[in-house]
């Protein structure tokens, strides 16, 4: 897996990401004088161009609903006549400019508008940011039927069972050689490589031509599995011809071959054939391959195996069950009975080589794993190379893991990690099999996917056939077979915020209120009014929190107070009736100015005007 942060998208000449939110929060009485108090508008238009559109239903539109403009919340949906047809469910993990955020998903207002038109929804493989926002965005769809293979299917289960969301949809399990027809669209599939079993491709079969839809997956000669790529196939359809292939930008700008998963098996042989003391082992829980060989090196050195962390113990239990995992019998033992053992028959398996906070590795480091204490003469691997946004974590982690005493070996110090995405070689290789009239790169941030089309170039494929998307546009082909990227008024996307139990009830508004806060803290200017004058009754009040100490500022207070009475006296007499609202954004410029000059700070300011 690699699930990028979310990346905040500040194109060029767009302000402060307008328009790519969506906005779901009530207009309740705090919101209202916050948003007052902010200066920011609740109702932000989208800014997408909305030039008059007709669709004519003949068009085939292909439309990405996340996934293009960050590595993350995968999702695109196809459209022919009255069917659609979406391909996996992403979420995206916020960053440091998203307080309080858990997860992104996509807007899907358009999707659901079309419920009754959506034939199926196909996964490609069990990462979280393929199928992480299923128990969100699944029962707003009406439930739609999934398909896919086996272990993805498990997977799906298991979240849709944690949201109590189980028996809702049906969820279909495929072999790879199916053939699934769902309205005008039929799709057959191709087995990939990647960092979890049972990835697949899809070759879709439309009234205008063929798709091929290639999200990570990398060509690996020598699978752990012997399961590799599927080749045969992705050349017989490009012998078939193939109208657009869309495929994976991740690594599109790295050179070369992604060095096969067997080779890490024999650095992780090799590293476990050192170790004297305990080994902590921590991995993404969905790498199958890669948990597998941590099992057969735990077996070759005769070490005992503890699975700690609630997705790890969940997962495992899931590949061992449907036999994507094979492991000696009574190799798995409790936490308890490792006392039994010496430390250099001793393995952990946990979670968290992200850093993340609530996961396995975290918690051991900072000493408040329920189980795992670290101790000296431990070594800590931690097989993940680092997301971007996520090193500071990782390092801060780190650090306390050598401070408890551990040894800690990580992707800088040897390479225990290899990515599950293509690189550019392989990524020449699946143009060079496929052939396609029109190329679409998928799954990157926007300069990956530039990247990407860089390379088609160089391939040959003629610059007007090659489509950079942002979410939400559209690809649009005639039966003529001519494509373009229009933009419907329609089809608004964005991000829908997650916050605990909220599903889109946190909108840019309030994401920035959060961000204004954390970095200057608020100043809150209370005055009591006469309703009828106008004037004030008595000193206006102030409240500072995460500003300034009001002790020792009493200067800067006074000063203030001063200024809010001069400007309520004043502004008061501009207006023959008593205006509140536009007392309260005088209040906030001036006073939000004032303070900014004495302090180069910028609070967020909130008026409160009181009526007696
Ligand atoms: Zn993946």
């Amino acid at each position: 897996m690699m699930m990028r942060k979310y990346q905040p998208k500040g194109r060029p000449g767009q302000q402060h990401r307008s328009g790519n939110f969506s906005h779901g929060q009530k207009a309740d009485k705090l919101d209202e004088i916050i948003n007052n108090a902010t200066g920011i508008g609740a109702n932000q238009t989208n800014g997408l161009s909305t030039s008059r559109y007709t669709q004519s239903r003949q068009n085939l539109r292909i439309i990405p609903m996340g996934g293009v403009e960050e590595v993350g919340e995968n999702m695109t949906a196809l459209e022919f006549g009255d069917d659609l047809l979406i391909i996996d469910m992403g979420l995206a993990f916020p960053d440091e400019t998203m307080p309080g955020i858990d997860y992104i998903i996509p807007d899907t207002k358009w999707l659901e508008e079309n419920k009754r038109r959506i034939r199926g929804v196909i996964i490609t493989h069990g990462h979280l940011d393929h199928i992480g926002a299923i128990p969100y965005i699944l029962p707003k769809l009406g439930d739609p039927p999934v398909y896919t293979m086996a272990l993805t299917a498990a997977f799906v289960k298991k979240r849709l069972e944690e949201f109590g969301l189980i028996g809702r949809s049906k969820i279909n399990v495929l072999t790879k050689d199916d053939v699934l027809s769902l309205g005008n669209f039929k799709i057959r599939f191709f087995r990939t490589n990647h960092s979890i079993p049972d990835g697949m491709g899809l070759c879709i079969t439309t009234p205008v031509g063929q798709i091929v839809y290639a999200t990570d997956w990398k060509f690996d000669h020598t699978p752990v599995d012997g399961k590799p790529t599927e080749f045969d196939k992705i050349a017989k359809f490009g012998a078939e011809g193939v109208l657009l292939l869309m495929s994976d930008s991740t690594n599109a700008t790295k050179p070369g071959y992604c060095i096969s998963e067997r080779e890490l098996g024999i650095t992780i042989d090799r590293t476990f054939a050192e170790i004297k003391g305990r080994i902590i082992f921590a991995n993404f829980s969905t790498s199958i391959t890669r948990i597998q060989q941590v099992f057969d090196a735990a077996a070759k050195y005769n070490r005992k195996v503890i699975v700690t962390g609630r997705s790890m113990v969940n997962n495992i239990e899931i590949a061992l069950s449907l036999g994507y995992l094979k492991i000696q019998p009574k190799i798995i033992i409790k936490s308890e009975q490792a006392k039994k053992f010496p430390d250099n028959q001793v393995l952990i398996l946990t979670t968290g080589a992200q850093g993340e906070d609530a996961a396995g590795l975290a918690r051991i480091a900072r000493g408040d794993h329920k189980t795992v204490k670290i101790k000296k003469g431990d070594t800590t691997i931690v097989s993940a190379s680092p997301i971007p946004g996520n090193e500071r974590a990782i390092s801060v982690m780190l650090s306390n893991l050598t401070r408890l005493g551990s040894h800690v070996i990580y992707n800088k110090t040897l390479d225990i990690h290899t990515s599950g995405h293509a690189q550019q070689e392989e990524l020449k290789l699946m143009i060079a099999l496929v052939k396609p009239k029109y190329f679409m790169p998928i799954h990157g941030e926007h300069h990956m996917i530039v990247a990407h089309a860089e390379l088609a170039k160089t391939m040959g494929i003629p610059e007007s056939q090659i489509f950079t998307l942002d979410n939400g546009q559209i690809l649009e082909i005639n039966t003529a077979r001519e494509a373009k990227i229009v933009v419907d008024p329609k089809i608004v996307t964005g991000y829908v915020f997650i916050d605990g139990l909220g599903i889109g009830d946190v909108g840019e508004v309030v994401i920035r209120d959060r961000q204004v806060m954390a970095q200057d803290g608020m100043f809150v200017i209370i005055m009591t009014l006469d309703r009828r004058t106008g004037k004030l009754i008595n000193q206006p009040d102030i409240i500072s929190r995460g500003f300034i100490y009001m002790k020792g500022n009493d200067d800067l207070i006074r000063e203030v107070k001063h200024e809010v009475r001069k400007l309520v006296e004043s502004k008061g007499k501009e207006k023959l009736e008593p205006n509140w609202a536009y007392l309260r954004n005088v209040i906030r410029d001036e006073v939000g100015e004032y303070l900014y000059q004495k302090t180069e700070r910028r609070p967020m300011i909130l008026p409160v005007v009181i009526e007696i």
